[in-house]
Protein backbone atom coordinates (compact mmCIF):
# COMPACT_ATOMS: atom_id res chain seq x y z
CA UNK A 1 0.00 0.00 0.00
CA UNK A 2 1.25 3.11 -1.02
CA UNK A 3 1.63 5.75 1.86
CA UNK A 4 -0.56 8.65 0.84
CA UNK A 5 -2.55 6.15 1.30
CA UNK A 6 -1.81 4.99 4.46
CA UNK A 7 -1.19 7.72 6.38
CA UNK A 8 -2.51 10.68 4.64
CA UNK A 9 -2.45 13.31 6.71
CA UNK A 10 0.59 13.53 7.37
CA UNK A 11 1.83 12.86 3.79
CA UNK A 12 -0.68 15.67 3.24
CA UNK A 13 1.47 17.91 5.42
CA UNK A 14 4.37 17.94 4.52
CA UNK A 15 3.52 17.84 0.84
CA UNK A 16 1.88 21.10 2.00
CA UNK A 17 4.97 22.39 3.57
CA UNK A 18 7.49 21.12 1.01
CA UNK A 19 4.96 23.14 -1.85
CA UNK A 20 4.68 26.60 0.29
CA UNK A 21 7.61 28.04 0.10
CA UNK A 22 6.70 30.33 3.40
CA UNK A 23 6.04 27.47 5.79
CA UNK A 24 9.64 26.13 6.23
CA UNK A 25 10.03 22.33 6.71
CA UNK A 26 11.40 21.89 9.94
CA UNK A 27 15.21 21.00 9.42
CA UNK A 28 15.08 18.44 12.34
CA UNK A 29 11.97 15.84 12.60
CA UNK A 30 11.47 13.09 15.09
CA UNK A 31 8.59 10.23 14.88
CA UNK A 32 7.76 8.47 17.62
CA UNK A 33 5.52 5.27 17.71
CA UNK A 34 5.57 1.47 17.41
CA UNK A 35 5.54 0.85 13.63
CA UNK A 36 9.26 1.93 12.88
CA UNK A 37 9.01 0.16 9.62
CA UNK A 38 6.60 2.71 9.00
CA UNK A 39 8.32 5.65 10.38
CA UNK A 40 11.04 4.59 8.01
CA UNK A 41 8.65 4.74 4.82
CA UNK A 42 7.36 8.23 5.59
CA UNK A 43 11.20 9.51 5.93
CA UNK A 44 12.27 7.78 3.04
CA UNK A 45 8.88 9.80 1.47
CA UNK A 46 10.37 13.09 2.63
CA UNK A 47 14.11 12.24 1.40
CA UNK A 48 12.11 11.75 -1.95
CA UNK A 49 9.72 14.72 -1.95
CA UNK A 50 12.83 16.99 -0.60
CA UNK A 51 14.69 15.42 -3.90
CA UNK A 52 12.52 15.19 -6.84
CA UNK A 53 13.07 16.50 -10.24
CA UNK A 54 9.84 15.31 -11.44
CA UNK A 55 6.44 16.08 -10.62
CA UNK A 56 6.31 14.14 -6.75
CA UNK A 57 4.13 11.64 -7.72
CA UNK A 58 3.93 8.32 -6.08
CA UNK A 59 4.59 6.73 -9.64
CA UNK A 60 7.24 9.37 -10.96
CA UNK A 61 10.84 7.71 -12.40
CA UNK A 62 13.00 10.65 -12.03
CA UNK A 63 16.66 9.45 -11.40
CA UNK A 64 16.11 10.58 -7.36
CA UNK A 65 13.24 9.00 -7.25
CA UNK A 66 14.89 5.85 -8.56
CA UNK A 67 18.01 6.13 -6.42
CA UNK A 68 16.14 6.20 -3.29
CA UNK A 69 13.73 3.80 -4.10
CA UNK A 70 16.65 1.46 -4.38
CA UNK A 71 18.24 2.92 -1.44
CA UNK A 72 21.31 3.80 -3.57
CA UNK A 73 20.86 7.88 -2.92
CA UNK A 74 24.42 9.32 -2.53
CA UNK A 75 22.89 12.11 -0.28
CA UNK A 76 19.77 10.22 1.63
CA UNK A 77 21.61 8.66 4.20
CA UNK A 78 20.83 5.71 6.98
CA UNK A 79 22.42 6.45 10.42
CA UNK A 80 22.91 3.51 12.84
CA UNK A 81 24.70 1.30 14.82
CA UNK A 82 25.52 -1.07 11.25
CA UNK A 83 24.88 1.73 8.44
CA UNK A 84 26.97 4.52 7.44
CA UNK A 85 29.76 3.98 9.48
CA UNK A 86 33.49 5.52 8.83
CA UNK A 87 35.96 2.52 7.82
CA UNK A 88 38.07 3.11 11.04
CA UNK A 89 35.21 2.90 13.01
CA UNK A 90 34.85 -0.35 15.19
CA UNK A 91 32.02 0.89 17.10
CA UNK A 92 28.97 -2.14 16.64
CA UNK A 93 26.18 -1.21 19.15
CA UNK A 94 26.11 2.59 19.11
CA UNK A 95 25.94 5.14 16.58
CA UNK A 96 29.43 6.87 17.44
CA UNK A 97 30.88 10.03 17.39
CA UNK A 98 32.88 9.20 14.59
CA UNK A 99 29.66 8.49 12.66
CA UNK A 100 28.89 12.24 14.04
CA UNK A 101 31.84 13.93 12.64
CA UNK A 102 31.47 12.20 9.49
CA UNK A 103 28.28 14.49 8.88
CA UNK A 104 29.70 17.10 10.27
CA UNK A 105 32.73 16.78 7.54
CA UNK A 106 30.39 16.17 4.76
CA UNK A 107 28.05 19.23 5.37
CA UNK A 108 31.29 21.57 5.03
CA UNK A 109 31.05 21.07 1.64
CA UNK A 110 27.76 21.97 -1.02
CA UNK A 111 25.82 19.40 -2.21
CA UNK A 112 23.44 20.07 -5.60
CA UNK A 113 21.01 17.51 -3.18
CA UNK A 114 18.79 17.69 -0.64
CA UNK A 115 20.81 16.12 2.05
CA UNK A 116 18.45 13.94 4.01
CA UNK A 117 19.88 11.69 7.48
CA UNK A 118 17.35 8.99 8.75
CA UNK A 119 18.68 8.27 12.28
CA UNK A 120 17.48 4.70 13.47
CA UNK A 121 18.64 1.50 14.72
CA UNK A 122 18.50 -2.36 13.18
CA UNK A 123 18.37 -5.54 14.55
CA UNK A 124 20.03 -8.41 13.29
CA UNK A 125 17.44 -9.14 11.14
CA UNK A 126 18.06 -6.05 9.47
CA UNK A 127 14.57 -4.78 10.56
CA UNK A 128 14.49 -1.24 11.43
CA UNK A 129 14.32 -0.40 15.12
CA UNK A 130 14.59 2.90 17.12
CA UNK A 131 16.46 4.59 19.07
CA UNK A 132 17.27 5.06 22.33
CA UNK A 133 19.76 5.60 25.33
CA UNK A 134 21.80 2.78 24.44
CA UNK A 135 22.35 2.93 21.04
CA UNK A 136 22.04 7.00 20.67
CA UNK A 137 24.26 8.05 23.32
CA UNK A 138 24.04 11.07 25.04
CA UNK A 139 27.74 12.43 23.85
CA UNK A 140 26.79 11.34 20.26
CA UNK A 141 23.23 13.24 20.13
CA UNK A 142 25.07 16.51 21.96
CA UNK A 143 27.98 16.45 19.23
CA UNK A 144 25.19 16.73 16.48
CA UNK A 145 23.18 19.25 18.68
CA UNK A 146 25.31 22.24 16.63
CA UNK A 147 24.88 21.22 13.11
CA UNK A 148 21.00 20.35 14.05
CA UNK A 149 20.06 23.93 15.39
CA UNK A 150 22.27 25.98 12.64
CA UNK A 151 19.83 26.22 10.01
CA UNK A 152 21.08 25.23 7.07
CA UNK A 153 19.55 24.83 3.51
CA UNK A 154 19.09 21.55 2.17
CA UNK A 155 19.84 19.69 5.17
CA UNK A 156 16.68 17.67 7.09
CA UNK A 157 17.64 15.51 10.02
CA UNK A 158 15.26 12.95 10.36
CA UNK A 159 14.95 10.94 14.23
CA UNK A 160 13.22 7.54 14.40
CA UNK A 161 12.01 6.44 17.67
CA UNK A 162 9.21 4.26 20.05
CA UNK A 163 9.06 6.61 22.69
CA UNK A 164 9.60 9.84 22.70
CA UNK A 165 11.60 10.18 26.26
CA UNK A 166 14.36 7.59 24.75
CA UNK A 167 15.85 10.53 23.16
CA UNK A 168 17.88 13.53 24.71
CA UNK A 169 15.31 16.12 25.61
CA UNK A 170 17.89 18.61 23.47
CA UNK A 171 17.11 16.78 20.12
CA UNK A 172 13.27 16.95 20.76
CA UNK A 173 13.58 20.44 21.67
CA UNK A 174 15.31 21.11 18.07
CA UNK A 175 13.07 18.94 16.37
CA UNK A 176 9.39 18.98 15.73
CA UNK A 177 8.43 15.98 16.67
CA UNK A 178 5.36 14.31 14.97
CA UNK A 179 3.20 10.75 16.56
CA UNK A 180 3.07 8.12 13.86
CA UNK A 181 0.46 5.86 14.59
CA UNK A 182 0.72 2.07 14.05
CA UNK A 183 -1.00 -0.29 11.63
CA UNK A 184 -3.36 -1.91 14.02
CA UNK A 185 -4.92 1.64 14.42
CA UNK A 186 -6.00 2.02 10.49
CA UNK A 187 -9.20 1.00 11.51
CA UNK A 188 -10.12 4.26 13.28
CA UNK A 189 -13.07 3.11 15.51
CA UNK A 190 -14.27 5.77 17.85
CA UNK A 191 -17.66 4.48 18.51
CA UNK A 192 -16.76 4.68 22.39
CA UNK A 193 -16.74 8.50 22.93
CA UNK A 194 -18.41 9.80 19.35
CA UNK A 195 -21.23 11.26 21.51
CA UNK A 196 -18.83 13.13 23.80
CA UNK A 197 -16.80 14.46 21.03
CA UNK A 198 -18.83 14.95 18.34
CA UNK A 199 -18.26 19.06 18.77
CA UNK A 200 -14.94 18.36 19.82
CA UNK A 201 -13.35 21.36 17.63
CA UNK A 202 -14.95 23.31 19.29
CA UNK A 203 -14.87 22.74 22.61
CA UNK A 204 -14.50 25.81 24.93
CA UNK A 205 -12.12 25.99 28.25
CA UNK A 206 -15.43 26.11 30.36
CA UNK A 207 -15.99 22.56 29.31
CA UNK A 208 -12.52 21.00 30.74
CA UNK A 209 -14.07 19.08 33.38
CA UNK A 210 -17.44 18.41 32.54
CA UNK A 211 -15.91 16.57 29.19
CA UNK A 212 -13.60 15.03 31.58
CA UNK A 213 -16.58 13.59 33.72
CA UNK A 214 -17.87 12.17 31.05
CA UNK A 215 -14.71 10.41 30.15
CA UNK A 216 -14.62 9.18 33.33
CA UNK A 217 -18.25 7.99 33.57
CA UNK A 218 -17.32 5.57 30.43
CA UNK A 219 -14.97 3.64 32.55
CA UNK A 220 -17.65 2.12 34.24
CA UNK A 221 -17.81 0.09 30.66
CA UNK A 222 -14.83 0.64 29.33
CA UNK A 223 -10.81 0.45 30.51
CA UNK A 224 -9.64 3.83 30.07
CA UNK A 225 -6.87 2.96 27.32
CA UNK A 226 -9.62 2.16 25.05
CA UNK A 227 -11.46 5.43 25.58
CA UNK A 228 -8.00 7.06 24.93
CA UNK A 229 -7.81 5.20 21.79
CA UNK A 230 -10.79 6.09 20.71
CA UNK A 231 -10.06 9.26 21.04
CA UNK A 232 -7.01 9.14 18.95
CA UNK A 233 -9.03 7.25 16.06
CA UNK A 234 -11.64 10.42 16.22
CA UNK A 235 -8.82 12.75 15.88
CA UNK A 236 -6.54 11.21 13.12
CA UNK A 237 -9.95 10.82 11.22
CA UNK A 238 -10.53 14.51 11.72
CA UNK A 239 -6.82 15.10 10.63
CA UNK A 240 -7.43 12.92 7.60
CA UNK A 241 -10.11 15.87 6.69
CA UNK A 242 -8.68 18.62 7.81
CA UNK A 243 -4.97 18.49 6.60
CA UNK A 244 -4.25 22.17 7.65
CA UNK A 245 -5.92 21.62 11.50
CA UNK A 246 -2.08 21.23 12.62
CA UNK A 247 -2.89 21.37 16.01
CA UNK A 248 -4.80 18.20 15.71
CA UNK A 249 -1.46 16.68 15.49
CA UNK A 250 -0.51 18.22 19.10
CA UNK A 251 -3.83 16.72 20.33
CA UNK A 252 -3.12 13.47 18.98
CA UNK A 253 0.65 13.22 20.57
CA UNK A 254 -1.05 14.51 23.85
CA UNK A 255 -3.43 11.23 23.61
CA UNK A 256 -0.55 9.25 22.96
CA UNK A 257 1.12 10.59 26.73
CA UNK A 258 -2.43 10.08 27.92
CA UNK A 259 -2.33 6.23 26.29
CA UNK A 260 1.45 6.18 27.92
CA UNK A 261 0.45 7.38 32.00
CA UNK A 262 -2.66 4.64 31.34
CA UNK A 263 0.21 2.13 30.41
CA UNK A 264 1.93 3.36 34.19
CA UNK A 265 -1.54 2.57 36.37
CA UNK A 266 -2.14 6.80 36.66
CA UNK A 267 -5.78 7.06 38.16
CA UNK A 268 -8.55 7.58 35.51
CA UNK A 269 -9.88 10.56 36.57
CA UNK A 270 -5.92 12.56 36.29
CA UNK A 271 -5.49 11.19 33.44
CA UNK A 272 -8.65 12.59 31.86
CA UNK A 273 -8.41 15.72 33.31
CA UNK A 274 -4.79 16.55 32.36
CA UNK A 275 -5.60 15.40 28.85
CA UNK A 276 -8.12 18.09 28.69
CA UNK A 277 -6.71 20.47 29.68
CA UNK A 278 -4.19 19.95 27.44
CA UNK A 279 -6.28 19.95 24.40
CA UNK A 280 -8.74 22.36 25.09
CA UNK A 281 -8.59 26.12 25.13
ZN1 LIG B 1 10.76 12.19 -8.93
Amino acid sequence: MLLSDKYPFLTNYFTAALSDSNRALPQSILFYGNDLNSQYILATEIARLLNCQGDKSDACDCLNCRWIREHSHPEVRTISRLDNKPEDDDSKTVISIKQSQMIKEALMSTSEFHRVFIFCDRDDKGRICGLNPQNFQAETANSLLKIIEEPQPGVTFIFLTIYKDDVLPTIISRSQCFFVPSKENVTYDYTLIENIFIDYLNFKRKDVFDISQKLQDLTKESDCKAILTAIQNYMLLLLRANPDRTEIIDHINCVEDAIRQADLGMRSINIFDDLCLKIIN
